[in-house]
């Protein structure tokens, strides 16, 4: 399979970048690792006459920090992200999901700011920094703005990222004492593969390490976006961090995915998988919160 031809482009700022995607409109499209936008170009879903790379633009690829919060560059890629050190504490769920994506191939290319602007409904990347609370930042034309991801996905392969807009971070709370987090991923091969059911945990406990203060769940495969549940946070909120807590939120989290059938699995499948996760996916995130994080479930 051939590629369309195309012009290549590589700007030297955001700036730059946001003039050329104003100057091709709709016949431009960003490429960061090209994972998926190549695969798309070949297989003649898209065809874009301009491609803008963002590798001649200093700072797209490291961490940095503002109003005390980590800010995850869009370019790193999902090794980096796997192996990296500035994600502690809840933050480390970050680097499971990276950590999960296709095989070491993928993973250094595959960028997280092109996990999260594909918006796959189970992208190892999104249900992380959707647990985190993450927030996309975007440059655009009319400026600069930030929207959390919950209103960033719209569905599969939709995102409130307007024509023209680049996305330029992900910003996250920096992990406070007492956080942890958990990722699971069911897919019907090991790797190189698309998960099936997956679980992104975080959970923040009391100054009493054993009250949970705050938790969130992320589920994907199960909707048209990665999807937060309400009823496993409420069901973790407040209670104590214990068995009895942890099938409550199961429980509610089967009952607020929206799973459907296909050949990859059932609905009726997928609910349950999603009630396993969860526990699993709580139990490891306790267990990093509490210091013990051998005690993986
Ligand atoms: C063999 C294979 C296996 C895979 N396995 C998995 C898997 O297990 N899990 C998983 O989640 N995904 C998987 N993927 C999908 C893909 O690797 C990921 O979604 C990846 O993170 C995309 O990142 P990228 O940098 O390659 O994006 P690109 O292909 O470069 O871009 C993807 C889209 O995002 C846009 N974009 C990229 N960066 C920006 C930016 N900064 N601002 C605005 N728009 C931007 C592009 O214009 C394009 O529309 C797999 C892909 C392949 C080919």
């Amino acid at each position: 399979m051939l590629l369309p031809s195309f012009s290549y482009h590589q700007p030297a700022s955001v700036a730059e970048a946001l003039e050329m995607l104003g100057q091709y409109g709709g016949q431009a499209a960003i490429i960061a690792g090209g994972t998926d936008l190549l695969v798309n170009m070949k297989h003649k879903k898209l065809s874009p006459q301009h491609l803008v790379g963002l590798e001649g633009i200093a700072g797209l690829d490291e961490f940095s920090s503002a109003d005390g919060s980590l800010i995850v560059g869009p370019r790193l890629s999902a090794s980096a992200l796997a192996a990296s050190g500035e994600l502690t504490g809840a933050a480390k769920v970050l680097a499971l999901g990276a950590g999960a994506l296709g095989s070491p191939q993928v993973r250094n290319r595959a960028t997280v700011g092109g996990n999260v602007c594909t918006a796959r409904p189970a992208a190892d990347m999104c249900l992380p920094l959707l647990a985190l609370g993450a927030k996309a930042m975007l440059a655009g034309p009319d400026g600069s703005r930030e929207v959390t991801l919950q209103e960033f996905f719209q569905g599969p392969g939709l995102t409130a990222k307007r024509p023209g807009e680049l996305l330029t971070g992900l910003k996250i709370a920096k992990p406070a004492e007492g956080s942890g987090a958990g990722y699971q991923k069911l897919g019907l091969r090991q790797a190189m593969e698309i998960a099936l059911v997956n679980v992104a945990a975080v959970v923040m406990l009391e100054d009493d390490g054993s009250t949970i203060k705050e938790a969130r769940v992320a589920l994907g495969a199960v909707a048209p976006t990665p999807l937060l549940s309400p009823g496993a946070a409420q069901a973790l909120a407040g209670r104590a961090a214990d068995e009895a807590a942890i099938e409550a939120a199961a429980e509610a989290a089967a009952a607020d995915a929206k799973p459907i059938d296909d050949h990859r699995g059932s609905a009726a499948y997928r609910r349950d998988m999603v009630r396993t996760l969860t526990k699993r996916a709580l139990k490891q995130a306790l267990a990093q919160a509490q210091g013990n994080e051998e005690a993986q479930a």
